[in-house]
């Protein structure tokens, strides 16, 4: 099996609202995202078909031919409208970024010929996605921003072995890293809020459980999660898991960008 993504952008307002409760309710919800008059994005879809290789061809499927369903459904339903208004089913259903994604993936998974639908990835802005794969639940992926200082140095090897094993990275005072955290909830969709979680819920846990304890700290100096422990984006990502996880049950990834050259995710120790 080969698999295939195409990417396709579109603009679209939506205002989160449940019509049946009032003002205030609506505003406790869903924060900014409740303005009746609407604000909008300009989304970024990834579609990945998979299927095999015609030896003829040597293509799996003609990408025009995945072009024009992806672009049946994205530019000529969604793109430039306001959904709550003008769309039959985000009337009904509010357009957080899962029920959108749902919506998309029921009406693609049955179009294609010659290939099958993968996986889908709606990125709503640069630090919020939710996707959908085959036989997996919609997840949503929330992006956070931490800078902090590391040394890379293990008690259980020698001056010389941390040296020759971490190179600059085990300067004795350390050095530092913009790093990019994003944390992936796996789980139903509520049917009445659309969401798999509260956003803003969400990013309380990550600010309290993360963001506060590491931003703008020495790991290895200021804080006892890694007392003792090697800081590696590893062992970070192991750490972060384990203090998430008792606050998000449905938590699914952590991943972890050290540069941006360098990302390493985990998804606990049940999902190896
Ligand atoms: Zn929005
Ligand atoms: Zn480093």
């Amino acid at each position: 099996m080969v698999l295939l993504t195409r990417k396709v952008e579109f603009s679209a307002a939506h205002s989160y609202r449940v019509p049946s409760w009032d003002e205030d309710k609506n505003r406790e919800v869903f924060g900014l995202c409740s303005n009746p008059n609407g604000h909008g994005h300009d989304y970024l879809l990834e579609v990945t078909v998979k299927g095999h290789l015609n030896e003829k061809s040597g293509i799996v499927v003609n990408i025009t031919d995945v072009d024009r369903v992806v672009k049946g459904i994205v530019l000529e339903e969604l793109d430039g409208r306001f959904l709550n208004r003008e769309h039959p089913f985000f009337i009904e259903h509010i357009p957080t970024t899962e029920n959108i994604v749902a919506y998309i993936w029921n009406e693609l998974k049955d179009r294609f010929e010659d290939c099958k639908l993968h996986k889908i990835i709606l990125h709503e802005n640069p630090f919020l996605l939710s996707q959908k794969g085959e036989g997996s639940m919609i997840q949503l992926t929330r992006k956070y921003h931490f800078s902090a200082a590391h040394r890379l140095h293990s008690d259980q090897l020698s001056d010389e072995e941390n040296k020759e094993i971490f190179g600059k990275c085990n300067n004795p005072n350390g050095h530092g890293h913009n790093y990019i955290l994003e944390v992936t909830v796996e789980g139903e969709v509520d049917p009445v809020t659309g969401m798999i979680i509260n956003l803003a819920e969400l990013d309380e846990i990550v600010d309290q459980t993360i963001i506060q304890k590491f931003d703008h700290k020495h790991l290895n100096l200021d804080t006892e999660e890694f007392n003792g422990l090697n800081p590696t984006a590893e062992v970070m990502s192991i750490v972060f898991w384990d203090l998430l996880q008792s606050r998000l049950p449905n938590l699914h990834k952590v991943g972890l960008w050290e540069t941006a050259k360098n990302y390493f995710e985990y998804c606990g120790p049940t999902k190896e």
